[in-house]
């Protein structure tokens, strides 16, 4: 892949330095490693991929607006209750102690990423990353109040006046509104989103929902407003190691050098070709559409999240000069070469079969994932064992929690090579979430026990439903002899 080079200009920022006879000879140029980006002036451009652009972000965004609202059984469908240590996702409640599960998921998503990346490269980038998608909607409000690139351009150089504050001033408003609504939604996946909503809008919430309110606000402001394209260029992760995932099969937004160079402009119909024009007529407006303000005509670059709008913009060129399409367009660098194209590489087969596996892995554990936890600790306070009359007695401490969606009873017993009775436990209601923890006794009559250090299994079960099941062993203590 070409790096884009990345020398800024001759320094705006340092005062003009004499150059001597020495230096202009082997042309030192000074240069601001401080220098601010320059502004970008997107073009509004319609055409295929911009469509499939909607269609792609529309469902994922609606999901984000929506899911908090949902109710499943009369709760939320997607609540990551954390003081009460509850975590409901669909019709499943989960405690921190299924923190697998988020692990799982994660490596899943990032198995996901590679082999997708190593595929079609950025897609997810260009068409589903909320950087992108939120991007999308403050340029969206950008073009209605302020219009294309050219009269932005006219309005950021022009003085202040009413016009220009109204137009900036409905802007920023529509901005504000969009991270407000973003914030809410996104404290709500955390705090039930309807009183939060009410709440918020009496000023009568409470300090931390209000501050992460505001706290999101202000990042979804600043990221889509105005860091934009930064995010993606540098403080992105997946834009630094994704290099090296492409390889010379994967699909990716290329310019087609041949049939473009050389570049340069003319008119409709004339005959380009006898002056030794290639079919780029250099209008820029692949760079003008462009996100991330790079020229792709310079080959693959770092900084390209494969949106596909210079594609549009080259093919509505294209259209109107009547040349064929496809000047711009995603395809792979041994295409381009016109090398064969392989697209079942062992690279992908492989990271494809790895996913299969963890994903038919993470599905089988969640559907036989049993709603109930249980722990034994032995009681580390007093003597590892007591003697009454002829019975051993090892106390423990029993812990159940309910992760299950009803109320259960649990019915406690012990097993093991001894005839082991439970002392000391009464089967109460325990509701949905909530902890049992509760001192138990173990007793074992002395004349039975073979050795000091024996297996005693616990079996907690729900009386209401006993596929609700959990047995765990523990050591039981008794005498030398
Ligand atoms: S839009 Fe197409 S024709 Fe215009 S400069 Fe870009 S590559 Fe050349
Ligand atoms: S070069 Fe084309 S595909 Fe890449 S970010 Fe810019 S507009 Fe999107």
């Amino acid at each position: 892949m070409n790096e884009k080079s990345k020398q800024p200009e001759a320094s705006k920022g340092i005062p003009a330095k004499e150059t001597s006879a020495k230096e202009s000879a082997t042309e030192i140029r000074y240069v601001n490693l401080y220098e601010s980006e320059e502004k970008v002036y997107t073009r509004r451009i319609t055409g295929f991929f911009q469509r499939l652009r909607r269609f792609t972000s529309a469902p994922l965004m609606l999901g984000f607006l929506l899911m908090p609202w949902l109710v499943i059984d009369g709760r939320p469908a997607m609540l990551f209750d954390l003081p009460a240590r509850q975590f409901n996702i669909l019709w499943m409640t989960f405690s921190p102690q299924d923190g697998v599960y988020l692990a799982w998921l994660l490596i899943i998503a990032a198995f996901l990423l590679f082999t997708v990346t190593v595929m079609v490269g950025r897609v997810w980038c260009g068409f589903t990353c909320p950087q992108t998608v939120w991007t999308q909607m403050y340029m969206w409000a950008e073009f209605l109040c302020e219009g294309d690139r050219n009269k932005r351009i006219k309005l950021d150089s022009q003085k202040w006046s009413m016009e220009k504050f109204l137009r900036k001033a409905a802007k920023h408003a529509i901005w504000i509104a969009i991270a407000l609504v973003t914030a809410i939604t996104f404290v709500g996946y955390f705090t039930p989103i309807r009183e939060l909503a009410i709440n918020f809008f009496t000023f009568q919430v409470d300090l931390t929902a209000a501050f992460w309110v505001l706290f999101f606000t202000g990042a979804t402001y600043g990221n889509a407003g105005f860091m934009r394209e930064q995010v993606c260029k540098y403080m992105c992760p997946y834009a630094r190691f994704q290099s090296v995932m492409y390889d010379h099969d994967t699909l990716a937004v290329w310019y087609n050098k041949e049939r473009g160079e050389k570049r340069g402009p003319r008119k409709i119909g004339e005959d380009y070709k006898a002056q030794g024009l290639g079919d780029c007529i250099d209008c820029s407006w692949c760079v003008q559409v462009c996100p991330v303000n790079i020229d792709i005509r310079e080959g693959l670059q770092a900084e390209c999240i494969d949106c596909g709008l210079c594609i549009d913009a080259c093919d509505s060129v294209m259209e109107k000069m009547n040349y064929p399409l496809g000047l711009i367009s995603f395809t792979t660098e041994d295409a381009v070469a016109k090398k064969k194209v392989n697209i079942m590489r062992p690279r992908v087969l492989g990271y494809a079969a790895v996913l299969l596996v963890m994903v038919g892995f993470f599905v089988y554990s969640l559907a036989t994932r049993m709603p109930l936890l249980v722990e034994v600790m032995r009681d580390r306070g007093t003597q590892m064992y007591r003697v009454n009359e002829d019975k051993v007695l090892n106390v423990y401490t029993l812990k159940i929690e309910n992760l299950d969606r009803k109320t259960h009873v649990y019915d406690v017993s012990v097993h093991g090579d001894f005839n082991y009775e439970i002392q000391g436990y009464k089967a109460p209601p325990i509701l949905e979430g909530e902890i049992l923890t509760v001192p138990v006794r173990v007793a074992v009559k002395r004349s039975e026990l073979k050795g000091e250090k024996n297996t005693v299994s616990f079996k907690v079960v729900a009386r209401e439903n006993p596929e609700i099941v959990i047995s765990h062993n523990t050591t039981f203590i008794g005498p030398s002899k």
